[in-house]
């Protein structure tokens, strides 16, 4: 059956079909170690997860790449600030490799929770420094890069075409050009792609140009070649790597190679909280371990996500894991009432079922689609173990554990208290402290504590 993928270089729905016939190669951009992955991070690897799923349910094998980033992630995508490791491990008292490991290890126990289908290939940028210095020589020996006292620039006056994925347009933007913090640079746009130590920096390697380090667009265009080669099927994201990241990426091999890396550039929306951003500052920053406190199923997050598709924001609220993990419950009711049934039902039924269900999975991830016909099979009248064999068909796309009991785990907050908790993260987020204190002693009323902290809000039973 044809495939069709949203392309964000083209910007239009296109068909899919890989460059090899069997095997489809893909690089997807990781996570950044240096702090708790939330659930907003979660939404974009679910959406990666969906994307290997459904390619799998096509038939086809994967080799997919996924980058772990432990160095050279500055703290503006723009090449400024420190590095974010680096931060991190000094406000925290540990080493870059210690924060490394552990939040590395966090984060691969968030993907299990979520029964998140795992890439073939997960690397660490620390381990590739030899690649990326040959790939930076490479840039300098094309003329695509230069030197400054500080660092090895991109020069994107060199390329035709910078900004091809974004559609900025470099003519219109020198006008505005912003305040350079290197006066060496060439161009506004032009990126660090290999960065000089300053004295006591924490993490620096021996290179051709002194003790230094990566920038961060050198390390994905480095893993991409190493472990798919100059050209592959898909690159994923989310939507926010778009203008700089992924746009750097594409500058460094059409300088390297002369090819754009990938011939599908597929992105996820962003996830919202109560309307608006996750912020550390509004307190509602939440991970996949505050919906496991609340007592929810991790997988009724990914249910949750399944909502919307990929390419449309998503607006979190507590209720809306509520009903998702009443929903995860009722699907598995489902599967395991049609497992003892004894009902018939033709082979052209099935077929019909599976056919809609694979040509909405087809039609660029549409899950909101996809969920509506396996409700349809769920709420049969009929109780056929035929329609609980297509669950857990539909299940190697959903990866929803749809053949597991969940009733013990569920702790049941009502969803009154959800909803005075809802109401309470609104007012603390228009600093309304008064109206904040009386929503916390009501909730103390219904019999739980409210409990805030540094990463976020959660219940407790008194
Ligand atoms: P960060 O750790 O904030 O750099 O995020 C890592 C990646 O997770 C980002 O590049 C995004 O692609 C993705 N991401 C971050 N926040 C969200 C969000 N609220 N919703 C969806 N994806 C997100
Ligand atoms: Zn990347």
């Amino acid at each position: 059956m044809q495939i069709k993928f949203y392309n964000t270089l083209t910007r239009k729905k296109e068909e899919f079909t890989p460059i090899s016939k069997d095997i489809v190669t893909m690089y997807s951009c990781g996570p950044t170690v240096y702090k708790d992955a939330t659930i907003g991070n979660m939404r974009t690897n679910i959406f990666m997860d969906t994307l290997r799923r459904t390619l799998k349910y096509n038939g086809y094998k994967l080799k997919h790449v996924m980058n772990i980033t432990d160095v050279g992630h500055l703290v503006s995508d723009a090449d400024e600030g420190e590095d974010k490791m680096i931060k991190s491990a000094k406000e925290q008292g540990k080493t870059p490799l210690e924060i490394a490991e552990y939040y590395t290890n966090l984060f691969m126990k968030d993907l299990e929770r979520l029964n998140i289908d795992l890439p073939e290939i997960i690397c660490k940028a620390t381990d590739n420094i030899k690649e990326m210095i040959e790939y930076v020589q490479k840039l300098i020996e094309n003329g695509y890069a230069y030197e400054t006292s500080t660092a090895i620039y991109f020069d994107v006056s060199k390329l035709d075409s910078y900004g091809i994925l974004s559609g900025i347009n470099l003519k219109d933007q020198k006008a505005g050009a912003r305040v350079e913090l290197d006066e060496e640079k060439r161009n506004p746009y032009d990126f660090a792609l290999w960065i000089k130590a300053p004295e006591n920096h924490l993490m620096k390697w021996e290179s051709p140009w002194g003790l230094s380090y990566p920038g961060w667009h050198i390390e994905c265009s480095t893993m991409g070649k190493k472990y798919l080669g100059e050209q592959f099927d898909i690159h994923t994201g989310g939507v926010d790597l778009i203008p700089t990241h992924h746009e750097n990426e594409i500058a460094q091999s059409k300088g390297c190679t002369g090819k754009i890396p990938a011939r599908f550039w597929m992105h996820g929306e962003f996830l919202l909280i109560n309307g608006g951003k996750m912020s550390k500052s509004l307190n509602n920053v939440y991970l996949v371990e505050d919906i496991v406190k609340r007592g929810y199923s991790p997988l009724a997050y990914k249910l949750f996500c399944f909502t919307s598709h990929y390419r449309n924001k998503l607006n979190f609220t507590w209720e809306g894991i509520d009903a998702a993990d009443k929903s995860l419950i009722k699907l598995r009711e489902a599967y395991a009432k049609h497992l003892q049934g004894e009902d018939a039902l033709s082979e052209e039924e099935i077929k019909e079922y599976k056919t809609k269900f694979q040509e909405a999975i087809n039609d660029d991830l549409n899950m909101p689609v996809a969920m509506s016909i396996v409700w349809e099979v769920a709420k049969n009248n009929k109780k056929s173990k035929q329609l609980a064999e297509l669950l857990l068909d539909f299940d190697r796309v959903l990866g929803l554990k749809i053949d597991e009991k969940t009733e013990e785990t569920v702790q049941d907050v009502p969803t009154e208290v959800l909803k005075l908790l809802e109401e309470r993260n609104i007012a603390r987020q228009n600093k309304d402290w008064v109206e904040s204190d009386r929503l916390r002693d009501l909730i103390k009323e219904k019999g739980y504590m409210v409990k805030d902290s540094k990463d976020g809000t959660t219940l407790e039973k008194v």
